[in-house]
């Protein structure tokens, strides 16, 4: 999978998934905009829990708990973060 970033005129933002029919785990999960990168990782990692700003590829994370049979992949997504920018809340 291949994350599209364009660099052209900026676009309005995605909506954020909403997941409110999938079971959850009580995680929840941030992105602190003043250490990430746009590295794209995470997306790559979890790209229903990871959104990536179309202009510079920052991530933020959905808001509400994350789904049950994200969570793996949310953790991995936090361990290969290279900027330790996720944090579990
Ligand atoms: S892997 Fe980390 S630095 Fe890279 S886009 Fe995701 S949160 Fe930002």
């Amino acid at each position: 999978m291949v994350a599209r970033i364009s660099s052209h005129t900026p676009t309005t933002r995605k909506p954020v998934p909403q997941f409110e029919s999938r079971k959850t785990d009580n995680m929840k999960v941030r992105v602190d905009p003043d250490l990430c990168q746009g590295h794209t990782l995470c997306w790559m990692t979890a790209p229903d829990v990871f959104i990536l700003d179309e202009v510079d590829g920052h991530a933020t994370a959905i808001e509400g708990e994350i789904p049950s049979d994200e969570v793996d992949r949310v953790r991995d997504a936090i361990r290969s973060c290279p900027e330790r920018a996720i944090s579990e809340l």
